[in-house]
Order: C-alpha cells, then sequence, then structure tokens
C-alpha cells in the first residue's frame, strides 16, 4: 500500500500517520521528521533545510525530492509506505509520478486531510512534540498523560519553533500558494481521497479506515 497524506500544517497528517502506520504495516515516511533529524544532528542537509524550515517556508524541491528518493529505495520501502508531507508542490508530484513509473508502481491513494484555515491557529501554537520519537501533542486537544513527557518514550515534549503564530501564518500561505494545487492533481489522476480533519482523533482515523479499506 502506497500512500500520500497532505493537508494544510496542523491538519493531523503526523498524527493519524503514526496510527496508519501501525494498523497498516507500513513505514511512516515524514519529511519534516528527517529534516528535523538531520538538523538536530547538524548534517550539511540540516543546515541547508533550517534555512526554510525557520522561516516557514519549503526546502527546495531538488533538495527534497533527492532525499526522498534515497529514502523510498531503503529495504522497509519494499511493501509499501505513507508519505506524510510529501508531495508538497505539483513538481515534487510529477517527480514522485516519474519515479514509481520507472518501477512499474502506483500510488493507491492520495489522502486529504482537510481542516479550514480557522482551526489551525490553535492546533498549531498548542502543538508539543516528541524530539525523541516524533509523537505529536496538543496541550488541550491530545495532551500527554504526564504533563509534559511522551507517552511513547517518556522524553520532555517540546514546541517546534516554526509553530509561532508568525510563522504558522506564512505556512498556511506557502500552503495554499504551492500545496492546494496538488488537490487538482490528484482529482485528475483518480486518487484522491478526502476526509473531514475537523473530527475528533479518532473519529478521523475512522475515516481514513474506511477509506483504506481492510488490507
Ligand atoms: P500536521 O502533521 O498535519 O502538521 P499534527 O498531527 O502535528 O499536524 O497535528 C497538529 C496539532 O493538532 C497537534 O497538536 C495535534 O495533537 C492536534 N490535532 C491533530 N488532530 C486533531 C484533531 N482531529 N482534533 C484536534 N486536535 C488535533
Ligand atoms: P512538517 O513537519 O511536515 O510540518 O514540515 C516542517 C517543514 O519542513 C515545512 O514547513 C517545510 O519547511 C519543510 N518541509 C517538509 N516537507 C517538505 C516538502 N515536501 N517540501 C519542502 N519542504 C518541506
Amino acid at each position: 500500500m502506497k500512500i500520500v497524506l497532505f493537508g494544510p500544517p496542523g491538519a493531523g497528517k503526523g498524527t493519524q500517520a503514526k496510527s496508519i502506520s501501525n494498523r497498516y504495516s507500513i513505514p511512516h515516511i515524514s519529511t519534516g521528521d528527517i529534516f528535523r533529524k538531520n538538523i538536530s544532528e547538524n548534517t550539511p542537509l540540516g543546515v541547508e533545510a533550517k534555512k526554510y524550515i525557520d522561516k516557514g517556508q519549503l526546502v527546495p524541491d531538488e533538495v527534497t525530492i533527492n532525499m526522498v528518493k534515497d529514502r523510498l529505495q531503503e529495504e522497509d520501502c519494499q511493501n509499501g509506505y505513507l508519505l506524510d508531507g510529501f508531495p508538497r508542490t505539483v513538481f515534487q508530484a510529477e517527480s514522485l509520478h516519474d519515479f514509481l513509473q520507472e518501477r512499474n508502481e502506483v500510488l493507491d491513494t492520495a489522502l486529504l486531510i482537510q481542516v479550514p484555515g480557522e482551526f489551525i491557529l490553535e492546533r498549531m501554537t498548542g502543538r508539543r512534540v516528541c524530539p525523541s520519537c516524533g509523537a505529536s501533542y496538543h496541550i488541550k486537544f491530545n495532551p500527554p498523560l504526564e504533563k509534559g513527557k511522551c507517552d511513547v518514550c517518556g522524553s520532555d515534549v517540546i514546541q517546534r519553533k516554526d509553530d509561532s503564530e508568525e510563522t504558522v501564518q506564512e505556512r498556511l500561505t506557502v500552503y495554499e500558494n504551492q500545496t492546494q494545487p496538488l488537490i487538482e492533481f490528484y482529482k485528475k489522476e483518480g486518487l484522491l481521497e478526502v476526509v473531514d480533519g475537523t473530527q475528533a482523533i479518532n473519529e478521523v482515523f475512522e475515516s481514513i479506515c474506511d477509506i483504506l479499506g481492510s488490507e
């Protein structure tokens, strides 16, 4: 099963991706997580990506696409994967399409988690993440069991630097201009599925499972 998960920042992609990955036994590949790991390790890729991420802008296509292609050729991707946050531009989507075609492979579903702009600011400014395992929490909607500690691995949760109000506005604008055109792209490919991301977290997951089926 090969799935693309997209939607505005704060739609709940990372939250749902963890559950989908467990339920369907496919690796969760988040380009944001890969960039953040590189930033924390101070690699050349991380240094380059940080310039854009801190401003709420997209990392250039060339850098991002090469990184994803490398990841998709790893052993654990042979039976499918869930891409979270990639593609984010039509050029990235076309590159993914070509990459799959060269291998006689196809994408199964492009799943849009739809959440109107007025929900986003509260979701993003209240988000707390685990820097060790990537788990995502919300101070109001999905707090960790023990305040400030990750349920999964016990690390201290933190607030992402790019979740400040100012950067969130920029990321929303970037989404509207550069990522929203993917809706038409995947509609034309016949792969688009839409889920209402304003429901509670478990309800969103149920809707996603209804779409993806019992495979
Ligand atoms: P994305 O990966 O799309 O940027 P996240 O999964 O990190 O988004 O979710 C953004 C924030 O919103 C997190 O704090 C998360 O706990 C919270 N959240 C996710 N889904 C929901 C939901 N259905 N209802 C309320 N809050 C949610
Ligand atoms: P995310 O964790 O998905 O919210 O991504 C955090 C940031 O990483 C984004 O705001 C971008 O700066 C960068 N990023 C993640 N995925 C991509 C992508 N597919 N293309 C370009 N930049 C990306």
